[in-house]
């Protein structure tokens, strides 16, 4: 929607509205907001929100700390399960420096920059569908999470008083009612896992969507007395969490990875496109796939990725090309999952794919054979290479890529490896359960 100041004023005024949630989100993919009474609508309408900026993760030092919210009026949105008395609405803020300039540090600024370069090259939009798994764990008596699954069933399975089931089921309806279109809403591999699939949107729009999509499905998960976690591998042994991103890249109402006369359907642009995502898999791993615990999800047996290689057909390979085409058309990348930062993640993809189009980067040949019955030396034959196994290594190919430091921007690419190079160094210290029971008795 595209509000005036005038039409804010006049819903804040209509619905009742008593609280702001001013949100935005930091370095690590995490929501934060800021939220003020209604009383302070004015200088939210005219950027004078302040918030000290050294308290958030991966933003500024603390001698220029002072950062002012600008809302995008677009954003607005009435949370219907608010209070009667007492309603609460949310904007979305970019954050902007004290001399008025966007800050590049926001992760949703730089997503707005690089969606500018791309209409440069006369493209309008990159649309994105996504496609966020997430477990729903019992609560102990306390309240905290378990590591108990809600249930013990399985993909598309259907079980009498399937209370996971009743809770996606609410889930959805609290997502039709801030205007979501989902898709598909079902059980995944794992027990107690699940998916919900929303119509794609462009980029910027899709990435706000998953910040609000979170909320909702840990908000209804605490109703019913679950916990929602959007962890990668919360358990050994079984199917982890992705998020596929579903992209197809548009010039007016045309989808330009569509050619009835091309191979398989698909245009050049769509070749080029992938060429540059998959010369870029390795350094945008770490954007797509930012924790540790993100790469016990990426090893073979758990329908994850782990080699770089692509398929029209086969389900394994990092990146699928799904059968719809005309409108539809569209590439599948498999690695990321949900704790990526959705602003990060999108600038990524649509920079490596880019790069694939300025450089003519023609992609390997498809493969439709299962990778993971070919054996290390058939897979150096058909030139498929390993993406990281593990944060570190991820981190060391983000920073050899410039196409990844060119879509994150200067000031957000050297935050985001200090941090993880951080994160991973604070895991590499911790004694692990595993290395307790494998050697405290051995030796
Ligand atoms: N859960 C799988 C993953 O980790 C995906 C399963 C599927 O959607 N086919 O990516
Ligand atoms: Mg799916
Ligand atoms: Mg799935
Ligand atoms: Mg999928």
């Amino acid at each position: 929607h595209n509000y005036t100041k005038n039409d804010i004023r006049k819903m804040a005024k209509d619905h009742n509205v008593s609280f702001l949630r001013l949100m935005f989100t930091d370095l690590f993919g995490t929501e934060k907001d800021v939220e003020v009474p209604v009383s302070q609508l004015e200088n939210v309408l005219n950027n004078k929100i302040m918030f000290d900026g050294s308290s958030i993760e991966g933003f500024v030092r603390i001698e220029e700390s002072d950062m002012y919210l600008h809302p995008d009026l677009s954003t607005w949105m009435i949370f219907p399960w608010s209070p009667d008395r007492g309603r609460i609405a949310r904007i979305i803020c970019d954050v902007y420096t004290m001399d008025g300039k966007p800050f590049m540090g926001d992760p949703r600024n730089n997503l707005k920059r690089v969606l500018k370069d791309m209409k440069r090259s006369h493209f309008t939009s990159l649309d994105i569908g996504p496609e966020p798994e997430f477990f729903l764990f019992k609560r102990d008596r306390d309240g905290k999470p378990t590591l108990q699954p809600n249930d013990s069933i399985s993909y598309f399975d259907l079980a009498p008083a399937d209370t996971g089931a009743i809770c996606r089921r609410d889930m959805v309806l609290a997502l039709e009612d801030i205007g979501f279109n989902v898709e598909a809403a079902h059980h995944e591999v794992s027990p107690g896992q699940h998916e919900i699939d929303f119509k794609y949107s462009d980029a910027l729009n899709t990435a706000d969507n998953i910040q609000i999509f979170k909320l909702v499905v840990k908000a209804v998960a605490k109703k019913h007395n679950l916990y929602a976690t959007f962890m990668p591998k919360p358990i050994t042994g079984i199917n982890g969490s992705g998020m596929h991103i579903n992209m197809s890249l548009f010039q007016h109402h045309k989808n330009v990875f569509y050619d009835p006369k091309g191979k398989l359907g698909l245009s050049k642009i769509a070749y080029y496109f992938l060429g540059g995502i998959l010369k870029h898999a390795r350094g945008f791993t770490a954007i797509g796939d930012p924790i540790v615990n993100s790469y016990k999800r990426l090893v073979p047996g758990y329908e994850a990725p782990v080699y770089i290689a692509w398929s029209p057909s086969n389900r394994s390979p990092l990146v699928r090309i799904p059968s719809s085409r005309g409108i539809q058309t569209r590439l599948e990348l498999r690695s990321a999952d949900p704790t990526a930062n959705p602003y990060m993640a999108f600038a990524g993809v649509l920079e490596a794919g880019l790069d694939g189009l300025r450089n003519k980067i023609v992609p390997p040949a498809g493969i439709n054979r299962n990778i993971y019955r070919m054996d290390a030396q058939e897979r150096i034959a058909d030139h498929i290479y390993n993406l990281p196994d593990n944060l570190r290594d991820a981190i060391t190919a983000l920073k050899h890529d410039p196409i990844m430091k060119r879509a994150l921007g200067t000031k957000l690419f050297n935050t985001f490896i200090t941090a993880k190079t951080f994160e991973f160094n604070s895991y590499r210290l911790q004694v692990s359960a595993w290395e307790l029971k494998h050697y405290l008795k051995k030796y």
